[in-house]
């Protein structure tokens, strides 16, 4: 079904949930989603598919956490992720209440979901945003994003028809505050699932360990670069994190040269994280990087005085990161 513009209300968050939590990117988009609202005068929502009574007390949190109302779908088909089911409730629900922007986590089942649901509705969907932003001046949103590779910045609109639909990374945005004042509707939805007529038969579910650290949690991260000059200097960063009470990271080069694993790679194709401190050592901060770092503090140390990565850092350091690690740490265990 296409719906115009005008026709259309209210900004929707998809709560997805996983081992019956929200996700934790679901409720920084309600933060992000909050402030789009509060700028187009539009009410927020959340949007919840669970197994029977699997919703549990996910609505309350959700409107503390900022939605306006809460959509609730709850029934057997919709326990365990299904494309098909998923898809054809969320799809029912815009169609009633005619959103004007669905937004989704950029997980693994919210870049499943997301691209069948814009073609159900018969919309656009830009993937894989690093940030949002409601534009007055078209009355849309503009969808930030990586694009070509990572190799520029784009932003995207999705002008005429509605929702206007966008997945986002995790990390991208702090959580917002909670409010257990807060109230809001909680709008139960019987939209059977019939699993029998899916084409999709969920067999069972096999959670994977987590590809290295958890980086996406941590407050402080220590990340080296190719500057760090071999694996050795690179191990130094265990002792300054430690000392900082922080984790390890690494640009793409030390983990093709093998002195670190991938899993701990931050960029448009590593992990993206959201610290207090990010020190990056001997990185030169192409966007591929760059994309995946935000932090209240930047200090970057590269050689090279117009290194891209000083164009992001708060503290700039010309010189060498090895002889800064070794000062650190020395004046850190003093
Ligand atoms: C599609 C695609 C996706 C990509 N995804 C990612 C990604 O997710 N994450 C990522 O990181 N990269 C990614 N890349 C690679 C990215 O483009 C860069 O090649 C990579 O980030 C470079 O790593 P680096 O900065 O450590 O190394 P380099 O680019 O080699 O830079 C090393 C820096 O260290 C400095 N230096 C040298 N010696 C010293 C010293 N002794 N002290 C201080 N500074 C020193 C140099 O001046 C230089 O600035 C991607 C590339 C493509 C094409």
């Amino acid at each position: 079904m296409l719906v115009k513009k005008e026709d259309s209300n209210g900004i929707w968050v998809f709560a997805e949930l996983c081992g019956g939590s929200v996700r934790k990117v679901s409720f920084e988009l309600l933060g992000a989603a909050r402030r789009l609202a509060d700028a187009q005068s539009e009410k927020l929502a959340a949007v919840i598919l669970a197994g029977d009574g699997g919703a549990s007390e996910i609505p309350e949190e959700a409107i503390a956490f900022g939605a306006d109302e809460v959509y609730v779908v709850e029934g057997p088909g919709y326990e365990t992720y299904n494309t098909e089911a998923y898809c054809c409730a969320i799809a029912t629900l815009a169609e009633k209440y005619r959103p004007s922007a669905i937004i989704i986590g950029a997980t693994d089942l919210g870049r499943d979901l997301a691209p069948r649901l814009a073609a159900r509705l018969r919309t656009g969907l830009t993937a894989d945003c690093i940030d949002m932003a409601y534009n007055s001046e078209t009355a849309n949103i503009d969808w930030i994003c990586p694009a070509f590779g990572g190799k520029l910045i784009v932003t995207i609109s999705c002008p005429d028809s509605r929702p206007q639909m966008g997945t986002v990374r995790q990390g991208m945005y702090d959580l917002p505050r909670r409010s257990d004042a807060r109230r809001g509707r909680i709008i139960a939805e019987p939209i059977p699932a019939s699993p029998e007529s899916s084409l999709v038969r969920v067999l069972d579910t096999v959670v994977s360990a987590a590809e290295g650290p958890d980086l996406e949690s941590a407050q402080v991260i220590v990340a080296g670069g190719h500057g760090m000059g071999s694996a050795e200097n690179f191990e130094k960063l265990y002792r300054l994190a430690e000392l900082l009470g922080g984790k390890v990271a690494a640009s793409r080069a030390p983990v093709e040269f093998g002195w670190i694993d991938e899993g701990c790679m931050i960029g448009h194709s590593g992990k993206s994280v959201s610290t207090k401190l990010y020190i990056a050592l001997g990185i030169s901060g192409t966007i591929q990087h760059v994309a995946g770092v935000k932090s209240d503090l930047i200090i970057a140390v590269n050689k090279d005085r117009n290194a891209p990565i000083f164009d992001i850092a708060d503290i700039s350091v010309v010189g060498d990161a090895n002889e800064f690690v070794s000062a650190l740490v020395a004046r850190l265990e003093k």
